[in-house]
């Protein structure tokens, strides 16, 4: 199934999925969605003001986010400090944080495929044995 970009009309707040929301998660309307082009929608996310997080609050929101779950980040240091940076290197130089160990392939929809973190738990790498990782070994599974 295709993905689209939908618009909530009170809010202006952006949903890429095969279908709208029946409720706006941000203003809580409910059938608020109206469908938008990939280029409105880009621009209306792009029009906010910039709050980049800082490499320190990332490395926290990827904590909180495997908080819970089948992974965490890895408890190797330095490579995910190594990973960390290639991910805000490619976000200073292509606008988004694309996986510091994948190519490109300069398709918007395809690339977003590979902003990090992505959705590595359907990754062999991941999947295969116990200790499976992402394809870069940004997160691993807890053991
Ligand atoms: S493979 Fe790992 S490092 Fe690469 S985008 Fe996915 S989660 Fe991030």
């Amino acid at each position: 199934m295709e993905k689209r970009h939908w618009r909530c009309f009170v809010c202006n707040d952006i949903h890429h999925g095969v279908a709208p929301p029946g409720l706006c998660p941000t203003c809580k309307v409910p059938n608020a969605y109206v469908e938008v082009s990939a280029a409105e929608a880009r621009r209306i996310v792009g029009g906010g003001a910039d709050t980049s997080l800082a490499p320190d609050e990332f490395r926290t929101a990827l904590e909180r986010f495997a908080a819970g779950n089948e992974f965490r980040l890895n408890p190797d240091r330095e490579r995910v400090d190594l990973l960390l940076r290639g991910v805000f290197e490619n976000e200073r130089r292509y606008g988004l944080k694309f996986c510091p160990c994948r190519v490109r392939t300069k398709d918007w929809e395809e690339d977003l495929r590979i902003v990090c973190p992505c959705n590595f738990t359907v990754h062999e790498t991941y999947q295969g044995a116990p200790g499976g990782a992402c394809w870069c070994g940004l997160f691993v599974r807890r053991t």
